[in-house]
């Protein structure tokens, strides 16, 4: 018979994980009093430990599912919180340390919360029982309780002593029954006192024949009876612990001393008095009451059963599906992803990107050496040694010439072209690496987004300083002297054309939305004119204030300026368009009169042997590198239930996983249910073959 209540605990907890939606529900016994009736004293009798949180004005806050699990084979006796992850506490008073912590961790103003503490208690001396301790009634409220509290603590009792549940109603007998909110309460619910137990405390404190009759009530009969109980823990004696099953030897030891020693309680008087009594009274009542529910029980869990198994199949057509299968395929299609991106990015991808990168260093040399035209105020221009413009015609010996080309070459070479080429791959790696993710199931997990995108930047950075390091020792050469083939000028040629092109486009671009800022071109035309007219000294201007000049404001100066620099600037690049497409420049002979094509291609042979590195250096390694840096990270993150909370991130998997959670777990429960229906059909037989 033990067996029996001992499956139907296991599969009300089971039930319990189903969730919140289930309809079914297994009994379980409530225990309702009011404040100092000896609720504590008979839970912990029980038990046979002390264990409930004590102390001046400790009011339970949370209910406490209680869960007695009978188990010859424990040596000590121990307590679990499931929900905390919290095992095997032989520590009686760290239980109850905990017990009074997670009391506290009610706000006061909430009063009182809903949300139970589960505390399952292993010993071979306890009954299987299932109790849930609630928060004991208050008669008047407290200077410093809040009013809300006497009915918020009714409301929650009212919502645990519903049936099917058996309901443990203690009162004292030094008080009238009459005024026992225990009963008051049971008799709302259970008005013919059918799954009520009246637990009567504290017989030690009235005449025994007002105890007896007590116990023997008429006035409020309960069909589950009474049962009288002195059930204060005998106080401690000596340095020692209690040792493990002595409070409840000591407690009936003393209730046989007070019970054996008045004849109203003896063996005919019909009452049921003692602890040990109230034990086997819970055991049997429990019992009763869950196999008269086994029916019911099993036809709503196949009931929901098929209505889970219904939703299985019109929602997910019956498909499998787990948290780590869901890994698996989430990591193989990011890999598969990967392995496409790794094909597609090689080293003429590498080449196009260092080369955009030197084409901007190459335009900024030009600037610096041979376009700029400063114009810092309004005052007449700088002296020019040679217009631009001229270069063409120069004097194929001209010094100046020859140094300008080789201190722009130089420069070129020595601007840290390794570091440049590491990082510009490696950005560019690192943006295709998020733009995978981004299309990947992964772009619905954040955390493990960010450790893909941390992998591939560890990857990157291992390899980003040798990378550098080897590029600038390979270009080593190219600083002192760069040799240029005839092909490569041609090649140079063609393609600086473009670059300038694309530079005069920007300059125009620009010049575009200068007009719209000040309001069209004729407005930023006059403002042009008036720049030009004070650099060449046509107009005086006397000392420019911080309201403008000539009419013009400080702003609109600036942006005229902006203009006067952007045209000069075009038109520079106007004639060095046709200065590198002219004949003189065909031939690279004339490298000192074409700048522009000397300097493409030495970029160029810049970017060749970078990219030979890269690509050895950088990019096989992080193909070779990253993806098995990515599983080894995700796994660690997967570790210690991050499987769970990685799948259940992503809505539709967690409604999926949820789903065959509840389906899996109501066809557990049936199994067992079937089980224990076979063990009692044969339980019958055995009986009445006798
Ligand atoms: P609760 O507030 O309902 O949990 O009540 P407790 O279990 O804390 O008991 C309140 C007080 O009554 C404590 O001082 C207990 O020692 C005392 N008490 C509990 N049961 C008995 C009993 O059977 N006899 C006597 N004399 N005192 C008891």
């Amino acid at each position: 018979m033990m067996y029996m209540t001992k499956m139907m605990i296991e599969i009300r907890n089971l039930l319990q994980k189903v969730g919140q939606s289930s309809t079914v529900s297994l009994p379980s016994i409530v225990v309702i009093g009011s404040q100092s009736s000896g609720k504590s004293s008979v839970l912990e009798a029980i038990v046979g430990h002390e264990f409930l949180p004590k102390g001046n004005n400790m009011i339970t806050r949370r209910p406490i599912e209680l869960t007695l699990v009978n188990d010859p084979k424990v040596s000590a006796d121990y307590g679990e919180f499931p929900d905390l992850g919290l095992h095997r506490i032989t520590d009686f008073s760290l239980i109850q340390k905990n017990l009074t912590e997670l009391n506290q961790s009610v706000p006061e103003r909430e009063c009182v919360s809903d949300d139970p503490i589960r505390l399952t208690i292993h010993s071979p001396r306890v009954p299987d029982l299932s109790l849930i301790d609630l928060p004991g009634y208050i008669q008047v409220a407290g200077e410093n309780q809040p009013r809300e509290l006497k009915r918020k603590i009714s409301e929650l009792c009212d919502k645990y002593i519903r049936g099917p549940n058996i309901i443990l109603a203690i009162s004292a007998a030094d008080v009238d029954l009459a005024n026992s909110t225990a009963l008051q309460a049971s008799r709302r619910v259970d008005p013919r006192g059918e799954r009520t137990i009246g637990v009567i405390t504290k017989m030690d404190l009235v005449e025994p024949e007002k105890g007896a009759a007590i116990l023997s009530d008429k006035q409020y009969p309960l069909r589950l009876g009474y049962v009288g109980v002195i059930s204060r823990a005998p106080q401690q004696t000596g340095l020692f612990k209690r040792d493990t099953g002595a409070l409840l030897r000591q407690i009936s030891k003393n209730e046989k001393s007070y019970f054996s020693t008045h004849p109203e309680f003896g063996p005919d008087s019909g009452v049921n008095i003692g602890t040990v009594t109230l034990r086997k009274k819970l055991m049997h009542v429990l019992e009763q009451q869950m196999s008269s529910k086994l029916q019911d029980t099993t036809a709503a869990i196949q009931r929901e059963l098929e209505e889970t198994s219904y939703q299985f199949k019109v929602q997910y057509n019956e498909e499998p599906m787990t948290a780590e299968a869901y890994l698996a395929a989430s990591l193989d299609d990011f890999k598969h992803a990967f392995k496409r991106f790794a094909s597609s990015f090689g080293r003429p991808q590498m080449q196009q990107l260092l080369k955009e990168a030197l084409d901007q260093r190459v335009l900024d040399q030009l600037a610096a050496k041979y376009w700029n035209k400063p114009i810092e105020d309004l005052s007449p221009a700088p002296f020019e040694p040679e217009n631009i413009a001229d270069l063409p015609k120069a004097d194929p010996d001209s010094q100046f010439w020859h140094m300008q080309l080789d201190t722009a070459t130089s420069a070129l070479t020595r601007l840290g072209v390794g570091r440049l080429a590491a990082t510009v791959v490696a950005n560019a790696i690192q943006a295709n690496v998020d733009k995978l993710v981004n299309k990947s199931t992964f772009a619905k997990h954040p955390s493990a987004r960010q450790v893909i995108n941390e992998a591939a930047a560890t990857v990157l950075a291992d390899r980003s300083y040798t990378t550098s390091d080897g590029i600038e020792f390979s270009l080593k050469p190219y600083k002192y002297e760069v040799d240029i083939q005839p092909q490569e000028w041609s090649q140079g040629r063609d393609h600086v054309a473009g670059v300038l092109k694309m530079e005069l486009d920007q300059c125009q671009r620009a010049m575009g939305n200068l007009e719209n800022s000040v309001g069209g071109k004729r407005k930023l035309k006059e403002v042009m004119n008036f720049v030009d007219k004070a650099r060449k000294g046509e107009i005086v201007v006397e000392g420019e204030t911080r309201n403008g000049a000539g009419g013009f404001s400080a702003a609109l100066l600036q942006k005229g300026r902006e203009a006067v620099f952007l045209r000069d600037r075009a038109d520079i690049i106007n004639m060095r368009i046709m200065a590198v497409k002219s004949r003189q420049c065909k031939s690279l002979e004339n490298k000192y009169y074409c700048p522009e094509v000397f300097l493409d291609a030495v970029a160029t042979k810049l970017t060749q042997t970078s990219v030979l590195f890269l690509n050895v250096e950088m990019l096989n390694d992080f193909y070779a590198r990253f993806p098995r840096e990515v599983e080894s990270k995700l796994g660690e993150q997967m570790l210690g239930g991050g499987l769970e909370r990685f799948a259940s991130e992503d809505p539709r998997i967690r409604r999926h996983l949820d789903l065959i959670r509840r389906k899996e777990l109501l066809e557990l429960v049936l199994s067992k249910i079937e089980g224990l229906r076979r063990f009692h059909r044969a339980d019958d037989d055995v009986a009445g073959a006798h």
